[in-house]
């Protein structure tokens, strides 16, 4: 299976990832993607765990020679989800957790239609999320805030094209609530 996972910045998303893959009835059945991105590294990512960073002039060769499997421009940054790491991990009979914006999910779900699962991470608020994304280093510049906001204003837009939503107020909690998607496969 594939599991996708959306949510504006600042829902929690990559947290909750990385809680669920740290639990030990999760940690050898899942590959967590890890993908290419042109953004600068935010201080404490580390290249291969959090991204891939490339120049756009290496994205744009990976991507010519079909290394990607979807990929999106995001507020002048691209991403892209490595199209080998899913593929091995798929034939290894692992399932797959991506991380992915509303485009991605698309695109994915369309390539594996049967395989793919989307969930989507909704925050507490918009206030809160205001909050989160304020608070990290890389985006404190006003202008940056703004845009992610409204952009994330937009996502919450597309909540009823997933297969599952979960609320991100309680950390705990919403772990619990991804676990129970991806390993009963139901719905919390
Ligand atoms: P951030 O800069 O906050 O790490 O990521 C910005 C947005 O890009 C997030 O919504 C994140 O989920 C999304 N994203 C990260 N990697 C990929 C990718 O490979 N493909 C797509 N479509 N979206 C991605």
């Amino acid at each position: 299976m594939i599991f996708v996972l959306s949510g504006p910045s600042g829902s929690g998303k990559t947290t909750l990832r990385d809680l669920l893959l740290k639990d030990k009835s999760v940690k050898n059945k899942f590959v967590k993607s890890v993908s290419f991105s042109t953004r600068p590294r935010r201080p404490g990512e580390k290249e291969g765990r959090d991204y891939f960073f490339v120049s756009q002039g290496e994205f744009c060769r990976l991507k010519r020679a079909r290394k990607i499997l979807e990929w999106t421009k995001y507020l002048g940054y691209y991403y892209g989800t490595k199209k080998e790491l899913v593929e091995d991990a798929l034939k290894e009979g692992k399932d797959v957790l991506l991380c992915l914006d509303f485009k991605g999910m698309r695109r994915v779900k369309k390539i594996y239609p049967k395989k793919t699962k989307t969930i989507f991470i909704v925050p507490p608020s918009i206030q809160e999320l205001h909050k989160r994304i304020k608070g990290r280093s890389l985006e404190t510049k006003d202008e940056e805030v703004g845009e992610r906001v409204n952009l994330a204003k937009r996502e919450l837009e597309n909540i009823s094209l997933y297969d599952f939503t979960l609320r991100n107020v309680n950390l705990k909690q919403a772990v619990k609530g991804l676990k129970d998607i991806v390993l009963k496969r139901s719905v919390v």
